[in-house]
């Protein structure tokens, strides 16, 4: 069985056709790199699999069950908000920006979800807070406040704070394009550490040298659908894509 299924997933918003039919599987453990140029869909395409944008055609599923709606026969019903907030949890989401909670400290925004939406005890959150702060390699940080912090560290707080609520599947919108180039490294080691504890990621990125390594397959999107798909030596070292060409081209 696929992990995650996204079938004949499409998107408009007004007479703007976003999403044009993507099918993408991805395999639990997988990570797989998307690329492609501005505006070819990528973020619309993250923010649809974990439900914060409503679907105009097709379906996402994680290990079957059907994401942001239910079905009964041909038609699909939105579910409720509480239903869809629990399915939500199952995806933790990275953005370029950090979007941190500037008047909390390091260790209380990792705390914060888990305790108020899961109920755990404060006790146990700041345990496992302080586990997942030191492998971001950011232990001796837990009392700073985020503007105290560099981008490349607020942005593995930002991190450390999604996986705090365990999700199944991990979503990285250009998690490193607001970043000065020298703290790019440090928070693509953490998401590369990641991959290899197995986690199931998709990754919206323009650093080839991250696809190349850590992806098991690359995704090219253009114009709404997925152009190009397979292993990065095959879509990154022999591209058949005049967009995927000229993508490879531009890195020089
Ligand atoms: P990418 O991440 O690949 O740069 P996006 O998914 O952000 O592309 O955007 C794809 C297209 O959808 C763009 O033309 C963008 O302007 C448009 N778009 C994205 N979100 C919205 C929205 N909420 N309302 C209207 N248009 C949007
Ligand atoms: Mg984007």
């Amino acid at each position: 069985m696929t992990f995650l299924r996204l079938s004949g997933v499409r998107k408009s918003f007004g007479p703007l056709e976003v999403l044009r039919g993507v099918d993408l599987d991805v395999g639990q453990g997988e990570v797989v790199c998307l690329i492609g140029p501005s505006g070819s869909g990528k973020s619309t395409l993250l923010r649809c699999v974990n439900h914060l944008e409503t679907l105009d055609g097709g379906e996402i599923r994680l290990e079957d069950e059907l994401i942001g709606y239910t079905r009964k026969g041909d038609t699909y019903y939105p579910l409720s908000d509480r239903a869809a907030a629990r399915q939500r949890r199952r995806f933790g989401m990275v953005f370029q920006g950090f979007h941190l909670f500037p008047h909390l400290t390091v260790l209380e925004n990792v705390v914060e979800a888990p305790t108020r939406v899961l109920r755990r005890s404060r006790g146990e959150c700041a345990e496992q807070a302080h586990e997942l702060l030191a492998s971001v390699g950011l232990a001796e940080k837990h009392a700073a406040y985020p503007r105290e912090l560099s981008g490349g560290q607020q942005q593995r707080v930002a991190i450390a704070r999604a996986l705090a609520m365990e999700p199944d599947v991990m979503l990285f919108d250009e998690p490193t394009s607001a970043l000065d180039p020298e703290l790019v490294g440090e928070v693509l080691g953490v998401m590369r550490r990641l991959a290899q504890r197995t986690m199931t990621m998709i990754v919206v990125t323009h650093e080839i040298g991250f696809a190349r390594q850590v992806s098991d397959r690359v995704a090219v999107m253009d114009g709404g659908t997925i152009v190009e798909l397979g292993t990065p030596a095959e879509v990154l070292g022999a591209p058949k894509h005049r967009t995927t060409q000229a993508f490879v081209r531009s890195l020089g």
